[in-house]
């Protein structure tokens, strides 16, 4: 059965929280820098005062980088809508995980009509695709892990697509947590338990929904519905060249 999990306004503000500190931090750093410097100029070269003045702004620079980080993770997307060849689009996705699913000899099979074409955000759509992935080849094991994205499109101009796995599967108490940021099972380091929160974020973002299908041994299902923005009859994919595909 689809479990629901859309209950999230908490999430979005987390993001909005962070990027928002993260832009407010940049002040009182450039002044504690600006002042540093102007603090070792007017101190003699061998003073005492020179190391401590080296150390802040060591410091200052870790923390800057750190805010630049989050606010690279949280910047404002490029939410433009174009025309997407989905199956192509897919595919290069996959393509950007080669290393780990040769390394783990994975089976990875993209069902989708060559000729489908969707409008929609090619940033959001390769967070998502990316982050669930990358999750179903975490999940799996080695050689007989298999990942499996259909695409295809509903009724109602709805664009459906599902990414399988035949992994680890996902226990019933840990379901509602998912999508919640920071949530992971994996050791620190390897986990940052935003993958599916940024999920959720760009479904959202697209006035799309996100379920679940899961179950511990067996492995997983995503389910995905995503408004599409084509307008009826077009359609380019079908007209390009074979071989494009990346
Ligand atoms: P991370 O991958 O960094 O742990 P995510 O937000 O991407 O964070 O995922 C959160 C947690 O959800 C994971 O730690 C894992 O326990 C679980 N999970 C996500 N996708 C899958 C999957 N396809 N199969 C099994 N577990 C999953
Ligand atoms: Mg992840």
């Amino acid at each position: 059965k689809n479990n629901q999990l859309l209950q999230s306004s908490k999430m979005i503000a987390v993001g909005q929280l962070a990027a928002g500190m993260a832009h407010q931090l940049r002040n009182p750093l450039g002044i504690i820098r600006t002042h540093s410097y102007l603090l070792s100029h007017n101190l003699s070269i061998d003073h005492r005062g020179q190391r401590s003045l080296r150390y802040i702004d060591e410091n200052v620079e870790r923390a800057s980088s750190i805010i630049d980080n989050v606010m690279n993770f949280w910047r404002i997307a490029d939410t433009s809508i174009s025309e997407i060849c989905l199956k192509e689009f897919i595919d290069s996705i996959v393509v950007l995980n080669a290393d780990e699913i040769r390394k783990k000899e994975l089976t990875v099979e993209v069902d989708c009509d060559g000729a489908l074409s969707v409008r929609s955000s090619q940033e959001s759509l390769k967070h998502i695709l990316m982050n669930l992935i990358q999750n179903a080849i975490e999940a799996v094991d080695e050689q007989s892990g298999r990942i499996i994205v259909r695409a295809r499109r509903g009724n109602d101009r709805i664009l459906l697509i599902d990414c399988e796995d035949n992994g680890c599967g996902i226990p019933k108490e840990e379901q509602e947590f998912l999508y919640n940021p920071f949530f992971t099972t994996k050791p620190p380091g390897e986990g940052t338990g935003l993958g599916l929160y940024i999920v959720y974020s760009e479904i959202e973002r697209l006035g799309g929904e996100i379920s679940l299908e899961s179950a511990v041994g067996r492995g997983s299902v995503f389910h995905l519905r995503i408004p599409d923005g084509e307008s009826p009859g077009q359609n380019t994919c079908g007209d390009r060249k074979e071989g494009t595909a990346v």
